[in-house]
């Protein structure tokens, strides 16, 4: 599933190709994936739109269309792509965006967990106000984190993981965060001190800014706005590790589940 950076590393791709470019026509191939509309209401809300920005927020790609914003979120399998008009790969298309000088947006998904929606101007802002914060912003501070901790007996890594709390940091980051920050993930967040704090925020964030540099970890479904793998797996340190040496102490990297996900850490390096 895309966390933060592979949702980041599409956004820069496509706020590269897409300001300026006007919505020519609008194509639902499977209505399902379109979120509180009919194909024609969707596509009538697009017609004609020139896209003004391109930006994330949490694991959302959103499109500025001069106050109302298109959303997308990936789900599991999802593929947002700029193709020439013409290119046939219709492999799980479905939807498709006509723009101008010869230009598409595709949005192709195997397992049709993603969505596509709109938004006017004062949803976008109730909506946007409702979500949790960004790891990578300034308001992911100590502060805020020792007081969101100290009321939770939830063990750090499912914490972290709770969109309503921090957004867009899933299993594989979480899991690496607290392997770059030194805390054994089953620890219950109010348990955390101010210096353990300090190092949960600088793991996730080391961890989030390096995997944006690599372009995301791909294993199975993930690609960028190009169709590319993401270069971050093999850099990987715990996540999908159980039982291989821990890059820092030679130790053995273990699993465990927690909340039904897994959870990957090193005994030896965490506490
Ligand atoms: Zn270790």
């Amino acid at each position: 599933m895309p966390e933060l950076p592979e949702v980041e590393t599409i956004v820069r791709d496509l706020a590269r190709l897409l300001p300026g470019r006007t919505i020519k026509g609008v194509e639902v191939l499977r209505p399902d994936l379109i979120e509180g509309d009919t194909p024609d209401g969707f596509a009538g809300k697009l017609r004609g739109r020139k896209i003004r920005s391109v930006v994330r927020r949490a694991k959302n790609i959103v499109m500025d269309l001069g106050g109302d914003r298109l959303l997308v979120n990936l789900g599991m399998t999802g593929r947002l792509l700029v193709a020439r008009t013409g290119d046939e790969d219709a492999t799980h298309l479905g939807a498709r965006l006509a723009l101008d000088r010869g230009r598409e947006l595709r949005y192709h998904d195997v397992r049709r967990f993603g969505r596509l929606w709109t938004l006017t101007d004062g949803a976008w802002t109730a909506w946007d106000g409702e979500l949790g914060v960004e790891p990578l912003s300034d308001d992911f501070t100590v502060d805020w984190l020792r007081g969101a901790a100290a009321r939770s007996r939830v063990a750090v890594k499912t914490w972290l993981m709770d969109q309503a709390r921090v957004v867009g940091v899933g299993n594989i980051y979480a899991s690496e965060g607290l392997f770059r920050a030194g805390v054994d993930p089953r620890r219950p967040a109010d348990t955390l001190s101010e210096a353990e704090l300090a190092r949960v925020r600088d793991g996730v964030r080391q961890v989030l800014a390096e995997a944006i540099e690599h372009r995301g970890t791909t294993f199975l479904d993930y690609r960028d706005a190009r169709g590319e793998e993401g270069a971050f797996a093999a850099r990987l340190k715990v996540y999908d590790r159980e039982g291989q040496p821990c890059d820092v102490c030679g130790g053995t990297v273990q699993r465990l589940v927690q909340g039904g996900r897994s959870t990957f850490f090193c005994p030896s390096c965490q506490h």
